[in-house]
């Protein structure tokens, strides 16, 4: 248990009719009776109060909650005041709440505390943020089947196997003086092959977790006038890339999120592909070029009216998935339609685009399922580090090596696991974890 205690706006900064600040600490009760001017606060119960300041004036009215550690958010004592949602006067109580021993709660610190206190663990943790920086219902939903342990209970269960495994070989290694063959029985290769499978199994559905979260960047791009800014318009529904008739106007790498079927996708607008002496625009061309590479996804855009064939360079020497669009398809009277990667279309016109967006999610391999829950990068890589592990593992044990070496390999692919849920952690990953909070949370 933390010796401090901390406190924050826990509303947000922004005015509301609510606003909450969150005491959190040993000390959280003996503030809150303080600001209160109370005797007692029965715990889980609402109190409506005056909050007071030093000079014993009312600076707002509202309830009290205080809740009894170790039944509160962080496992420690805590105490919610709700007041008036206004910032000054929020700041007035908690400028009272410092005086009287609180110190301003660090990012992610409330959350930090409810983590090392074992009332959740790293993974919903991090869904907390997930859910609160949800921008489409699929995501939050995502981050909700985290917070409830959909995703812990998966990893645990590979973390108990891996236990058990290892322990099963560890025992032969004591027993191999005697008789009883653990490893020519092929039991510790079956059980091997099935953990790994589990393994990969859960990496898939959290790589779905991750596209949901993070979501993708996707370029658009093209020679000028094809229509690029049209059709970010026409997927976003907003105006907000400049259409214009005059050839490179497109000059910066634009980007904006929209959202398709429930998956973010970080829009690119680029400059026209296009050889140019104007110095602006060749360093539109260069960012463009730049922005294909990183890219999950290209949405070539080409004029239907333009039959040329020409194919550029740059298109053979990428990764990522390509979607080749024929804008204008009004003008040249071609109908909306889809051959494989090709897709008809007329952005001024909206006709085409539900039939865009469809192809975006299939082509990305995204396949929004009921029991999605939110991941992130770093659960992927342990997932990928710890497979790695157990197939070092088979292999020891394949070519006859020392039991005690498919031993350790089973233990390192267990420690892998078991940075996911933050059961084996070190501080620098708590701090890259909760600074990315916001203060209050
Ligand atoms: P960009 O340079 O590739 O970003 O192209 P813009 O989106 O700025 O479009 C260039 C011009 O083509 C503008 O005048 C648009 O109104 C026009 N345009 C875009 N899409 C269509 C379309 O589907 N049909 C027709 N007729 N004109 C279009």
């Amino acid at each position: 248990m933390k010796e401090t205690t901390i406190a924050a706006i826990a509303s947000g900064i922004s005015i509301g009719g609510v606003g909450i600040i969150r005491i959190s600490g040993p000390q959280s009760y003996a503030i809150a009776l303080e600001i209160c001017q109370k005797e007692s606060l029965v715990a889980r119960h609402a109190t409506f109060t005056q909050f007071y300041n030093g000079a014993d004036e009312v600076m707002d009215e509202g309830i009290a909650i205080y809740f009894k550690g170790p039944n509160s958010f962080t496992g420690e004592d805590s105490v919610e005041l709700q007041g008036h949602g206004g910032l000054v006067v929020l700041n007035c109580v908690l400028k009272r709440v410092y005086e009287l021993g609180a110190e301003p709660a660090k990012a992610g610190e409330f959350t930090e505390r409810a983590f090392l206190n074992g009332k959740l663990d790293l993974v919903q943790a991090e869904a907390i943020h997930d859910l609160i920086m949800s921008q489409s219902e699929a995501q939050a939903k995502a981050a909700m089947n985290s917070l409830s342990g959909q995703f812990s209970t998966k990893t645990s269960t590979i973390s108990e196997a891996l236990i058990h495994l290892r322990v099963y070989v560890e025992a032969s290694i004591d027993f191999s003086e005697e008789d009883i063959d653990f490893i020519s029985d092929g039991n510790v290769m079956a059980r091997l092959n099935a953990v790994e499978a589990d393994i990969l199994n859960l990496l898939q559905n959290a790589n779905q977790g991750k596209l949901l979260t993070d979501g993708l960047t996707v370029v658009l791009a093209g020679k000028p006038n094809a229509g690029k800014s049209s059709i970010l318009n026409a997927l976003s529904g907003e105006e907000s890339a400049i259409v214009t008739d005059i050839a490179g106007t497109t000059r910066d790498t634009l980007k904006e999120s929209i959202i398709i079927h429930g998956l973010p996708l970080h829009i690119i607008d680029t400059a026209g592909l296009r050889e140019t002496n104007d110095v602006i625009e060749q360093e539109g061309i260069r960012r463009t070029r730049e922005a294909m590479k990183k890219a999950d996804l290209i949405l070539w855009i080409h004029d239907d009216q333009d039959q040329s064939a020409e194919k550029d360079a740059l298109l053979e020497s990428l990764n990522a998935p390509i979607l080749h669009i024929r804008n204008k398809i009004d003008l040249t009277g071609n109908e909306v339609g889809r051959v494989e990667d090709t897709i008809m279309l007329s952005a001024k016109r909206n006709d085409g685009i539900e039939l865009l967006k469809d192809a975006i999610v299939e082509a990305v391999q995204f396949q929004p399922s009921q029991g999605m829950f939110s991941a992130r990068e770093r659960h992927l890589v342990a997932l990928r580090e710890s497979l790695e592990h157990l197939d070092v593992a088979k292999k020891l044990l394949n070519e006859g090596h020392s039991i005690d070496l498919v031993a350790e390999e089973i233990r390192l692919a267990q420690d892998d696991i078991g940075l996911i849920t933050g059961r084996f952690t070190t501080d620098e990953l708590l701090g890259e974890i909760f600074s990315s909070f916001c203060i209050g949370k």
